[in-house]
């Protein structure tokens, strides 16, 4: 139970989308449980409590923070305010991401700026003012949560999706080793077909799988899968807690896959 003890972690987009366990709030509870402090950001303030809320019920210890890391202020006030509540910063983890559906053809210049802006460049940013920290800490762990969209086309057309993970998975790539020597590990996870929120509410989404019938793409998703079933938000904590634990010390640059098995099929 106490596989973070003494560390800080922050995780970013720490709310969910819905009600239930997404992939943020699952990660802020389990890095909590296993003793560390959990500094919680979210867009949406009341998610954010919400985490935190859990947190403390349960005994442990969280702050909240509100802030849109697509936004440069925001991530520097972030970084500043974890580190005035905690005075370190061992571990980031990078959740925020969120899909939008279209192919090149259909994605409008917009919608693919603020994709990017919120899946690719608020992890540069994250990662931009954390790793000085650690840096001067001598180590840390950074998790950035990418897709399995970044390296298989996953049946749904939403180009800003696979292109902006296929992005973090080579920012994660290249940024763990210029920061290797500081003991600063970077990693992504690569979660497959989950069962969360996000994916519910996800415009779109279920309309590309089964004509808007969430029960019906839940059945669909099910089926793809070597396993049987999808995974859910905890499948992904419990990766981010072994990335984020010293058992993985050795562990820099990879893209550790959460699927089932999916990728192994045409692969
Ligand atoms: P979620 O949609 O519930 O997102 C978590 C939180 O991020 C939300 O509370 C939301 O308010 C916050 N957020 C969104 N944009 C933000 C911004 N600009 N600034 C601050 N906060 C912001 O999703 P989740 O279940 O926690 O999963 C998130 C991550 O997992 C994403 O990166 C997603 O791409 C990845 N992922 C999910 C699946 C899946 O099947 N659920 C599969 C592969 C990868």
């Amino acid at each position: 139970m106490e596989r973070l003890k003494g560390k800080a972690a922050l995780v970013v987009g720490a709310g969910s989308i819905g009600p239930g366990w997404g992939n943020g709030n699952a990660t802020a509870v389990t890095f909590a449980r296993e003793g560390a402090q959990v500094f919680c950001v979210d867009r949406n303030a009341a998610a954010a409590e919400e985490t935190v809320k859990i947190i403390t019920s349960e005994g442990g210890e969280a702050m909240a923070f509100t802030a849109d890391v697509s936004r440069a202020a925001d991530v520097e006030a972030m970084v500043g305010a974890c580190l005035r509540a905690y005075g370190r910063i061992d571990v980031l983890d990078n959740n925020v991401g969120i899909a939008e559906m279209g192919g090149v053809v259909e994605v409008s210049e917009a919608d693919w700026d603020r994709v990017f802006a919120v899946n690719l460049k608020s992890a540069f940013l994250a990662m931009k003012h954390v790793i000085p920290v650690m840096a001067r800490q001598r180590g840390g762990s950074i998790i950035n949560i990418s897709s399995i969209a970044s390296i298989r086309h996953t049946g749904v057309s939403y180009v800003t999706y696979a292109a902006t993970k296929a992005a973090i998975n080579q920012m994660t790539r290249t940024t763990a080793v210029e920061f290797a020597r500081q003991h600063i590990r970077v990693n992504a996870i690569l979660p497959g077909l989950m069962k969360t929120p996000m994916v519910e509410h996800s415009v779109g989404l279920a309309a590309s799988y089964a004509e808007g019938d969430v029960e019906a793409m839940w059945r669909a998703r099910d089926a793809q899968v070597p396993m049987g079933h999808m995974g859910d938000a905890w499948d992904v904590a419990n990766a981010a807690l072994f990335l984020a634990s010293d058992e993985s010390r050795y562990v820099t640059g990879i893209e550790l896959v959460v699927d089932g098995g999916i990728t192994l099929k045409f692969s």
